[in-house]
């Protein structure tokens, strides 16, 4: 095993001139050695690394991919969009048919702003509220991931204590926590974010509780403050809406990215009515946030939402694989624990607290074909198949045989010591 050859002569190269050699999600510092780290090409639900080797991706982009890489019509909407105009002095008409769109596809919402990133509308949202409310406190779930703005990010690198400021954390899904934290905030609360479900790395994820997403929604109205659901990693693989309307439960912000044009890159934030003064008063903006071309991938992107079924296609694909992986890790004797939707699961093992065994069957999944990530979760995408499933399905047969053979002498995984090191 081990990487590829162009890929080690691109990391070397890499190292003298991208900080770290790579930085952000997209790095594999934190994954099997073996992982390439840069790519080539992808093609409906597959990739190619420097290498030429060939991966069923189940990580999707990190969720960007919903339709299939280089989907023929979006792609083409986009290239349509780029020889007419693209950064140009003024927005296009398409800014108003999408937001159109976006407002008559997603319950709550009766505006929309488009950003590029993730984090441009996560942070968006969090000034929204506090315009909305005059005041200052955001009170979001402890290990949720919001983005890296300097008032989110995950690493505390070159954050000062101002950057954060004003924030109280409280557990997923723990009303009692939450009351807490909504109580120490008194009367500065600005603003609750939740993500639809847990979807934290390195732990198994949970489904919302209605009961914690119907008070959250109650202690908002009682303060006045606005409830805000990131939407941007899970945003159309649950629901063709805000995917707490599901359990009946409607923010008044919510934040969308990744997969809204299939990797194109924008960005939204949805408002409900009541945040629109609010909204209409902060100055946001940026050179690209205009951009068309975007807009018309999203187009057709949420075109496709609507009128295909391949939400209920990938569900059912979702639980194809889970329902054959709980089989195989069964008959090889290993606890598995898959949890989160099927649509984007997560696969953590049994007594596995450095995740030796996770990094083990994830590298022999590699080597047969299929990317998967041993602690963050995955992602399913429309153009998968039932073959390309049960293709998973044979590999991870094997991956589990190998796993057990090497079991007891497994390596403990150094890079993520972090993981025990407060365990003691
Ligand atoms: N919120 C959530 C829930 C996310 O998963 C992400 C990206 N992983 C972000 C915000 C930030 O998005 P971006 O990386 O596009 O800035």
């Amino acid at each position: 095993a081990g990487t590829g050859s162009r890929d080690r002569a691109l990391r070397e190269r890499a190292q003298a001139v991208i900080p770290g050699g790579m930085y952000g999600h997209q790095s594999v510092g934190l994954l099997p050695d073996d992982y390439p780290q840069f790519f080539e090409k992808g093609e409906g639900a597959h990739l190619w690394d420097v290498d030429g080797r060939r991966y069923l991706d189940f990580m999707c982009a990190y969720g960007p991919n919903l339709f299939g890489y280089a989907h023929p019509e979006i792609d083409a909407a986009f290239v349509r969009q780029l020889g007419q105009g693209d950064t140009l002095t003024g927005p296009t008409a398409l800014m108003v048919q999408l937001a159109e769109a976006l407002t008559g596809m997603v319950s709550h919402a009766d505006w929309a702003i488009f950003c590029k990133n993730g984090t441009d509308a996560t942070s968006m949202a969090l000034t929204v509220a506090r315009a909305h409310t005059k005041r200052r406190v955001v009170v979001r779930a402890k290990g949720a991931y919001h983005g890296a703005a300097p008032w989110c990010t995950p690493r505390p690198a070159g954050v000062i204590d101002t950057d954060r400021a004003h924030q109280i954390f409280y557990d997923y899904n723990d009303v009692g926590s939450l009351e807490a934290a909504v109580a120490q905030a008194g009367d500065d609360l600005a603003c609750i974010f939740a993500a639809p479900f847990k979807h934290d790395a390195f732990v198994d994820q949970a489904e919302p509780d209605p009961a914690y997403a119907r008070r959250a929604r109650e202690l908002c109205d009682e303060r006045g403050a606005l409830l805000v659901v990131d939407e941007v990693r899970a945003g159309f693989r649950l629901s063709r809406d805000c995917s707490w309307s599901r359990i009946g439960v409607q923010p008044d912000l919510s934040t969308w990215g990744k997969c809204v044009a299939n990797g194109h890159p924008i960005s939204v934030l949805l408002g409900s009515d009541k945040a629109r003064a609010a909204a209409a008063s902060v100055y946001v903006t940026g050179s690209f946030w205009y951009q068309a071309a975007p807009m018309a991938a999203a187009l057709e992107t949420l075109r496709l939402v609507r009128e295909t079924d391949y939400l209920e296609r990938m569900t059912a694909l979702g639980e194809r694989l889970r329902q054959g992986l709980a089989e195989r890790a069964a008959a090889a004797g290993f606890g598995f624990r898959q949890t989160g939707p099927a649509t984007m699961p997560l696969f953590l093992f049994d007594d596995d607290p450095d995740l030796r065994r996770g990094f083990c069957f994830s590298s022999e999944m590699l080597a047969r074909g299929v990317y998967v990530h041993p602690w963050h979760n995955m992602f399913l995408c429309a153009a998968m198949t039932e073959a390309d499933i049960d293709a998973a399905l044979d590999a991870a047969e094997d991956a589990f045989a190998a796993l057990k053979r090497q079991a007891g002498a497994l390596p403990p995984v150094e890079k993520l010591a972090f993981l025990t090191a407060g365990a003691h």
